[in-house]
């Protein structure tokens, strides 16, 4: 392990965090009404009522050596076996418990699935504007991230560039929709495109090509919008979930990765997801929560809070004169920053007491990423202060 890099990791705290904490910073100094705080993606709804009625129930009358005891490495067979069933019907799939790995969330998922089938030097593409732990997790695992801009304005991949980038050295692509930080969600002929320029890059390069799907938001999509299941398009693919968004969970530490069976190599695929799991410690998902997962696995929070959120935001904005998509799924909204120094940009905000994050961390310019999973009062209270920012760009 490189130690001076490691050092740097800690020392350099994402920008996303420095926000946050300058957040804190200024609402102890003027008060939190008076801060617009758009930095992080922490969920603004809780968790369903049973949910917690049934972390009650567990605590006082389930066996406590059993509610908090190990598990199982890969996660207990019941609690695997309910989330497979739960797939099978939701998808029309063919899961079982033992496809199935039990993760602290997405991050130790996607660190667990790059440890797993990513060789040292080989590259990991990611579709720009992506999650900017992505490049930190597969430096880790030895890869090197390879960035593919999406198209704007519609932030859907753009497969020109990809089939430029494809070599022998791809041992993966990661996808993310619906997508943080653009909101975009990717369709079923995009997905469908995707997995046939896989295929055919598989063919001819004479390798496997891992596909890891990053879904902390499949749920959490507006309108008629759907999320294709990426297993029935492309066999070798890997899917990276997490409660930490759909149930309101992020500090419990609770996802999984499912293998595709229908990977003929599926059983050495796992094998090697069990063995980067032991590897990085990551055995034994908390086990308070893989006993609530059964009960709660067909449930979400209530998400039409979110969905006001953007309504409200996306419509106030664009009536200012600003620009940006609107987010399909996810509960982020991606700005277009009227200057193109998206950093520039994020710092006059700040003026106003607007907290956003510039999206150069998100490896691409000239946008800022807001995060409207916030209290609706925060945004109709925060709608001045835009405006005035509109103002100073005369939009
Ligand atoms: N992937 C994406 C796209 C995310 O937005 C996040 C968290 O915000 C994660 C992964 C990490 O999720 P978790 O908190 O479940 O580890």
């Amino acid at each position: 392990m490189n130690t001076g890099r490691m050092r740097e990791l800690g020392e350099k705290r994402s920008v996303i965090r420095e926000l946050f904490e300058y957040g804190n910073k200024r609402k102890a100094e003027i008060g939190v009404e008076n801060v617009f705080d758009f930095s992080i993606g922490n969920p603004s709804i809780p968790a369903p009522k049973e949910l917690s009625e049934e972390i009650c129930r567990l605590l006082s009358e389930e066996n406590p050596l059993s509610v908090h005891g190990y598990t199982s490495a890969p996660g207990d067979l019941s609690a695997r076996k309910a989330v497979a069933e739960n797939l099978n019907e939701r998808f029309g799939t063919n899961f079982g418990a033992e496809n199935l790995y039990l993760t602290c969330g997405a991050a130790a998922s996607l660190t667990i699935s790059l440890s797993a089938v990513v060789e040292e030097g080989e590259e990991v593409i990611i579709f720009a504007p992506y999650f900017p732990e992505y490049t930190v997790f597969i430096e880790t695992a030895g890869g090197k991230p390879v960035s593919v801009p999406c198209k704007w304005p519609d932030f859907q991949m753009d497969f020109e560039k990809l089939s430029e980038v494809l070599n022998e050295k791809t041992a993966a692509v990661i996808i993310n929709s619906p997508n943080n930080p653009s909101g975009a969600v990717f369709s079923e002929d995009s997905i469908k495109k995707l997995s046939s320029i896989l295929s055919e890059a598989e063919e001819k390069f004479g390798r496997k090509i891992y596909l890891i799907s990053d879904e902390p938001y499949r749920e959490l999509v507006y309108g008629k919008t759907e999320v294709p299941f990426v297993t029935k398009y492309y066999n070798d693919t890997i899917i990276c979930y997490s409660w930490s968004k759909s149930l309101s969970l992020p500090g419990e530490r609770i996802g999984y990765i499912l293998v595709s069976p229908e990977n003929p190599d599926w059983k050495a695929i796992y094998s090697g997801i069990c063995g980067a799991g032991r590897a990085l410690g990551f055995v034994c998902a908390p086990s308070l929560f893989q006993k609530i997962i059964p009960k709660c696995v067909n449930m979400t929070s209530d998400f039409s809070v979110y969905e006001k959120n953007r309504d409200l935001l996306y419509n106030s904005l664009a009536e200012m004169g600003f620009e940006a998509v609107k987010p399909e799924g996810a509960f982020y909204l991606f700005l277009k920053s009227p200057e193109p120094d998206a950093k520039a940009f994020s710092e006059k905000a700040k003026k106003y007491e607007i907290l956003i994050v510039p999206s150069d961390d998100f490896g691409t310019e000239g946008f800022a990423r807001i995060s409207y999973c916030v209290p609706t009062e925060q945004i109709e209270r925060s709608l001045q202060s835009f405006k005035k920012l509109a103002e100073e760009y005369s939009l």
